[in-house]
């Protein structure tokens, strides 16, 4: 078996009642609580870059064949890859042009795009499983709405990072689905409420870390729901990329290992097509970025 060079794929999977640290291998996940001692992404990822290249190395190593401690990815239940960052989760919105301008439009502005990152943040408690579902409760919204978007972990904290060596701070990235209830959006006037609702915000299925993605990252972003096509882009269409987004928020907001980024979205959000459309129960979104991963989640009423 030969994976040298690859990227690792890290995920938080169930176990019984416990999450546990797996890595993706040749289809299986293999536990990493017994092989490195690390059974949270979290502590690993805390642990630094020299302990990373450690785990890394001997992961490399193994032997499919030789691991009792292992079971098919599609077999298990998959978590939140961290389920309580350090931080709420930052997000970017208004982060691709066109997204900003079909807003622009359907608010009637003058074309005017952020001339500075636009920032609000996500609370733990609104992160799920990659394919876990999304409760829409009638009472709290009927305006859910989907945004796709690349996620960026922060592997090494810092404060005033230089944009040159910013993705040196990543330790890897995944796949957001940035879930929004627009009609609080619009009623409280800010973004925060509409877009932290318990359980509404899927991660994942994997970290992967960033050795064979492109620098600087050219990778195709896409939403669909119930098998038709929504959103279609690629992240080199951010207005503000990873590295100015990582230097410019740790210029006044220190990041810590395990910091979770939202880069923001492309165009073909719900909200601002014609006719808008929003997310029903029985729904399926399907978010995915290239070269990381698919999340799937399905709409289901909840009270
Ligand atoms: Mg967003």
């Amino acid at each position: 078996m030969q994976r040298k060079g690859e990227t690792m794929r890290y995920l938080t999977y169930h176990s019984g009642q416990e999450k546990r640290l797996g890595v993706l291998v040749e289809g299986y996940i293999v536990d990493l609580a017994q092989m490195v001692g690390f059974g949270d992404l979290l502590e690993l990822i805390v642990a630094g870059p020299e302990t990373w290249k450690a785990v890394a190395a001997k992961v490399k190593g193994l032997e499919l064949a030789e691991i009792a401690a292992k079971i098919p990815f599609e077999e298990a239940l998959i978590a939140t890859p961290i389920a309580r960052p350090p931080k709420n989760m930052i997000c970017l919105g208004r982060n691709y042009y066109k997204h900003y301008l079909e807003g622009a439009i359907a608010r009637g502005e003058v074309e005017h795009p952020p001339e500075a990152p636009i920032y609000f943040t996500k609370p733990h408690t609104s992160l799920i499983g990659a394919y876990d579902a999304i409760g829409a409760d009638p009472e709290v919204t009927t305006r859910l709405d989907w945004e796709a978007e690349l996620g960026v972990i922060i592997g090494v904290g810092g404060r005033k990072i230089k944009p040159e060596q910013a993705l040196e701070h990543v330790f890897g990235y995944t796949v957001i689905n940035d879930v929004s209830a627009r009609d609080l959006q619009s009623r409280h006037q800010q973004w925060f409420k509409g877009k932290s609702l318990d359980a509404s915000c899927p991660v994942g299925p994997v970290v992967v870390t960033p050795e064979e993605l492109p620098d600087p990252l050219h990778l195709d972003v896409s939403l669909k729901v119930n098998g038709e096509l929504k959103q279609r882009g690629n992240t080199r269409q951010m207005m503000f990329d990873v590295a100015t987004i990582i230097a410019d928020l740790s210029l006044s907001i220190t990041l810590e290992p395990g910091d979770i980024i939202s880069t923001g979205t492309p165009e073909g959000v719900g909200q601002f097509r014609q006719p808008p459309e929003f997310l029903k129960p029985g729904d399926v979104m399907e978010t995915e970025i290239e070269l990381i991963g698919v999340l799937r989640n399905r709409i289901v009423t909840v009270e």
